[in-house]
This record gives structure tokens, C-alpha cells and sequence, in this order.
């Protein structure tokens, strides 16, 4: 293990030993958001990793235990109407076939993830501003309502919305919704998306969803172009300044058809850089917020098949298992190597098991499995 960490910040070097390296992950596990922003970002720089994720999984199982908490993803449409220049669904894209699943399968699949005793659902699909859309949202979360009750969480992934409309789909029945700010420095945020794209509009969102009593989630890409380890030190920053339930992040993996990829190839040393800086999120994240939930994502996993196991042994504690039909999942390709394209609801829940099991931790059945954070603010 080397001795010494060079950390760049603004162009200034910075030397930090090894021993100013324990001291920094000490002060972590014992103050939450105590560390600076230089701080951060040398953690974020460490080469060697191992010490770092050992703490942020002992701080993970102490203040939430040996359990990782589920939730089946539906991929209810891959319909866009915005063109993020990341994005394999991109509006843009025309090499993609569009679908939206019927109310009924959509249900089906949720009703499958309760008997399954995922605890929690997520509906996630493209961006759609409509009144036919939002009607449909609302019917599908008062069906699975009537079946699920208060036990069973409801989670949306449906982009930007006006307040109304998230509160339409408060009352129908959702507990929390994902938004990811997808990077919080708007410099870079202007480089990523068209213009018409707002990073401000996104933020104002999150503040609402927070205000409307949603559990609320956020989170970022990480090792995309460009970005650097002050950028994601300030969207870890942007985490606990905007209060945060629910993290939910993952390392950026290029698209072929995508402004963004067209010109990147995923070569092993690109994977295995994509991978590393992932995790180093998830643990630093982990240690600055310390409540919080953090999802291990499919993106960990497309860049190693055991990466949301790692991911779950640097500090995440959530899991979210594709349940939508096999036929669909090849069109919804937010990005490439997606893994799990063939594999039904049904293999998944035992791979799963055995991978959970496997690294010492046990899966919270049938329990909703609410972010801490949110719990001790007196909500839920
Ligand atoms: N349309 C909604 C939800 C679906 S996209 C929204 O954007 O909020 C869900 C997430 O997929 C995005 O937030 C983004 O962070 C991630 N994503 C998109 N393209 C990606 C890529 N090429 N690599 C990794 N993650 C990607
Ligand atoms: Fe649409 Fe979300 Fe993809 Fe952006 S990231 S193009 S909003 S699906």
C-alpha cells in the first residue's frame, strides 16, 4: 500500500500520508457531515480503497444493520420527450422501439413484487408531461394501493413534473420518488443536456417532492467526461445541503448511440476506472451522511457481475431488482451491457438471495424498508 495520496483540487497538489488519511475516515464515522470539502475529495482521490469501504460497511451495519431492503423496477416506458445526451432512450434516438406497458401488466408486476415479498416497488420510465400520462400513473398507484396498503412502498422514477402533479400522485397513493440531479455543478450540468434542459427546474423539483412529504432521492453519475473529484465532492455536499432520504447513484456507462458515448469504448481499464470511482461514492457518501439509503444499481453490476455486491460492501444498502417482462428490458438501454436482459422476475429473486446471503447480510422480506433519515425527522 503506498504511503502517501497526491490530491488535486484547482490544480494545487496536496500530499495527504497515510496516517492523515485514518484520521480523516475517523473523523467520519464519528460526525456526520464533518468533513470538509478538501476532506472529501481526498477520500474520493484514494487509490487504495480497501480501508475505506471496510469503514463505511462497519458504519452502514451499525446504524442500519446487516440487512439490504428491496425494490422491483418496472420499466413502465422508455417514451422521452427530453434528449440528455447520456441517455441510450434519448428522444433523439431513433434506433429505439418505443413501448409503454398496459395498466394491467404494470399492476401484475407489482402485485408480483408484493407476493414476492419485495417490500417496495419502483415505477421508472422516460419523461412525459400529459394529462393522459399522469392519469395513468395515478390509476396504476390506486391499484396497487388496494392491494399493497400502507406496507408496501411505492417509489417513482418519472422525471420532472409540476407540483400539481406530484401531489396528484402523493394522494393516489406513492411514498417517495428519485429525481437524480444527475450532477449538481451546473457548469457541467449545461455540458450534459441541451439547453431547454434546467438544472434549476430540476432542484426546485427536488425541493417540492421534499415539500409534499415524499421520501425523496437523488444522486448523480459518476466518472462522467469532464467531471472531476471536486465536482463529485460538491455533489456529495449537494446531498446532505438538500436533506436528502435516499441516494441513488451510479457510474456513468457509455451508449454507442449518444452524443455523449458515440467515441467511448468500454475497454476493461475504462470498466474497471468506471467501477472504482462508483464505489468510492457510495463509501464516501456513506460516511458523510451516515442515515441515509444508498442503492447498489444495475450500473455497478453491468461493470462487474459481483458489483452491487461490492457496492453493498462499500456502504449501499438497497437493492433494485429488474420485474419487468424480459420482452421490454432490451428497450429500455439507458445505457449498454445491460445485464439481467434474459433472466425472469423469478431467477432473479434466487440470484439475488444466494448474492446477498453470500457476502454475510440477510434481505429485509416483505418490510418497506423507509430511509432512516427520514424516520428520525418524525415522517413516515
Ligand atoms: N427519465 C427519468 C427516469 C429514467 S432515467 C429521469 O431521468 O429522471 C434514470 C436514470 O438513468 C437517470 O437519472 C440517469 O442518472 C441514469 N442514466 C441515464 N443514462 C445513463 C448512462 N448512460 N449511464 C449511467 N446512467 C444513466
Ligand atoms: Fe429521458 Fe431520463 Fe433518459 Fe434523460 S435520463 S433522456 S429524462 S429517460
Amino acid at each position: 500500500m503506498g504511503a502517501f495520496f497526491r490530491v488535486r483540487r484547482d490544480g494545487r497538489g496536496v500530499t495527504v500520508g497515510m496516517q492523515g488519511m485514518n484520521t480523516i475516515i475517523e473523523k467520519a464515522i464519528q460526525t456526520p457531515y464533518g468533513l470538509s470539502h478538501e476532506e472529501l475529495v481526498a477520500l474520493l482521490a484514494l487509490d487504495e480503497t480497501d480501508e475505506l469501504f471496510q469503514a463505511a460497511y462497519q458504519l452502514k451495519c451499525r446504524t442500519i444493520g446487516k440487512t439490504v431492503s428491496l425494490r422491483g423496477l418496472v420499466e413502465l416506458g422508455n417514451q422521452c420527450a427530453k434528449n440528455c445526451y447520456y441517455c441510450g432512450i434519448r428522444r433523439g434516438n431513433a434506433n429505439v422501439r418505443r413501448y409503454r406497458l398496459e395498466e394491467d401488466d404494470v399492476v401484475r408486476m407489482a402485485r408480483w413484487c408484493f407476493d414476492a415479498r419485495y417490500g417496495s416497488v419502483v415505477l421508472q420510465a422516460g419523461e412525459i408531461e400529459s394529462e393522459a400520462h399522469t392519469a395513468y400513473i395515478e390509476r396504476i398507484l390506486r391499484r396497487i394501493r388496494a392491494f399493497g396498503g400502507d406496507a408496501f412502498g411505492i417509489t417513482l422514477s418519472l422525471g420532472e413534473q409540476t407540483e400539481e402533479v406530484y401531489r396528484r400522485w402523493r394522494e393516489a397513493g406513492a411514498h417517495r420518488y428519485l429525481l437524480r440531479i444527475e450532477c449538481s455543478v451546473p457548469a457541467l450540468y449545461a455540458k450534459l443536456h441541451p439547453a431547454d434542459h434546467s438544472h434549476a427546474r430540476r432542484v426546485e423539483c427536488i425541493r417540492t417532492l421534499k415539500r409534499l412529504g415524499y421520501q425523496t432521492g437523488s444522486g448523480v453519475m459518476s466518472g462522467l467526461p469532464g467531471q472531476t473529484l471536486d465536482d463529485l465532492a460538491s455533489d456529495i455536499e449537494f446531498y446532505h445541503a438538500m436533506d436528502l432520504d435516499m441516494i441513488g447513484m451510479g457510474p456513468y456507462l457509455p451508449h454507442q448511440e449518444t452524443p455523449l458515448g458515440r467515441d467511448i469504448a468500454l475497454t476493461p481499464e475504462y470498466a474497471a476506472a468506471q467501477l472504482k470511482i462508483g464505489l468510492k461514492m457510495i463509501a464516501v457518501t456513506r460516511l458523510y451522511l451516515h442515515d441515509v439509503n444508498i442503492a447498489a444499481t444495475t450500473a455497478l453490476q453491468a461493470l462487474d457481475d459481483r458489483g452491487r455486491e461490492m457496492g453493498l460492501l462499500a456502504g449501499a444498502n438497497v437493492m433494485m431488482p429488474n420485474v419487468t417482462d424480459v420482452q421490454y428490458r432490451k428497450n429500455y438501454q439507458l445505457y449498454e451491457n445491460k445485464p439481467c436482459l434474459e433472466e425472469h422476475s423469478g431467477q432473479c429473486r434466487n440470484c439475488l438471495n444466494a448474492r446477498v446471503l453470500s457476502i454475510g447480510e440477510t434481505i429485509n422480506w416483505g418490510l418497506r424498508g423507509d430511509s432512516k433519515h427520514y424516520r428520525e425527522q418524525g415522517n413516515g
